[in-house]
């Protein structure tokens, strides 16, 4: 259930219920909108009315909530999650497009791509340190490495940067280097992850699982917000189908879906999504239209020598090209890409 505060409420009445509550047994979440308070509750459905929550001085109403996941959910919180990395705001009017290759592969590799997107209007950079790959025989990545690289990269461009983590240690080393941290597909439901991630004070990127249904993928956001960490941005990548076609079968849908059920912001990745860089422009333009708060596109220098990912991976010229039709589609959908020209 949440506890909504009205907007004439104090701290003594906001500590007076918070008592209530976990005097009854409730593990009590604190989500802050920009109006109002709201304290989500975790607990025994059935004490609710016994606890006379509605009378207490400064409760507005007390909503249960019946969706397996609360704290994501829109009944928890009807205004939209902004979620900061350094000074990029996902979820607000803005289109935030990040890109970057799919590994970090040298210094040359990585500030080349990072000049030529940010000149195209990314506001971030993407690139794997850590790559968990289905081969154990495939590139790695360069890890701390890596990391480094894309610290000297944002140095150099101001653009934020985000990483995929796979466990405790590259969590700890990414703290040191990055502005967000990613949880991939392959990782969705590694929920000693998604703790982890929770209790770090970084924003995280939560890939959808490569068959997880919405409910999974809004199960996983849940755990990482009930450690505490409320910055999370969903990414739509495809999800597993019967077609082969396409590398995945983006479920466009779920875009505007998840919007409606929950209050955190997503972005689409049309570069995993299809695995095919021809595709990739005709999907961005779509996912824009249906409301993602923003892109995450795979970007190499020679995408034919990329070390993983390549086929998908768009020439910075493509990136370019794409990123110049983007203003056009997000007006249309009353959101704004400018790039910055
Ligand atoms: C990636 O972003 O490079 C990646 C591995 O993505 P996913 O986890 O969506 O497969
Ligand atoms: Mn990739």
């Amino acid at each position: 259930m949440v506890v909504v505060m009205n907007l004439s409420a104090g701290p003594e009445h906001i500590a007076a219920v918070k008592e209530r509550l976990e005097q009854n047994g409730f593990e009590i979440h604190m989500i802050r909108g920009v109006k109002r308070l709201v304290i989500g509750a975790v607990g025994d459905r059935q004490v609710i009315d016994s606890l006379g929550l509605e009378a207490m001085p400064g409760v507005e109403r007390v909503v249960p909530i019946m969706k397996p996941y609360k704290l994501v959910s829109r009944e928890a919180k009807g205004e939209n999650t902004l979620v900061k990395v350094k000074d990029v705001v996902i979820g607000g009017r803005e289109l935030v497009v990040i890109a970057g290759p799919c590994a970090v592969e040298s210094r040359e590799q990585l500030l080349n791509t990072a000049r030529s997107v940010r000149r195209a209007g990314a506001r971030m950079l993407r690139g794997g340190a850590f790559k968990p790959r289905t081969s154990p025989y495939s590139f790695q990545g360069l890890q701390v490495e890596g990391l480094k690289l894309l610290a000297e990269a944002s140095a150099e461009t101001g653009l934020a940067t985000v990483t995929e983590v796979v466990d405790e240690a590259s969590l700890e080393l990414a703290m040191e280097y990055v502005d967000m941290v990613q949880v991939g597909a392959r990782n969705m439901q590694n929920f000693s992850l998604l703790r982890m991630v929770g209790r770090s004070a970084k924003p995280v990127l939560l890939k959808r699982g490569l068959s997880a249904t919405v409910e999974e993928w809004l199960m996983a956001a849940e755990y990482i917000v009930s450690e505490g960490n409320e910055n999370v941005v969903l990414c739509e990548r495809g999800i597993r189908t019967f077609e082969n076609a396409t590398r995945n079968t983006l479920d466009l849908s779920a875009v505007p879906l998840v919007k409606e059920l929950s209050h955190l912001p997503v972005i689409v990745d049309p570069s995993h999504a299809t695995g095919n860089r021809r595709l990739v422009a005709p999907v961005s333009r779509a996912a824009v239209a249906v409301g993602a708060d923003g892109l995450i596109i795979e970007v190499h220098p020679d995408p034919a020598r990329a070390l993983s990912d390549g086929p998908q991976s768009l020439t910075p010229e493509e990136f370019d090209s794409l990123t110049k039709q983007l203003g056009t589609v997000a007006a249309a959908v009353g959101r704004e890409f400018s790039r910055g020209e």
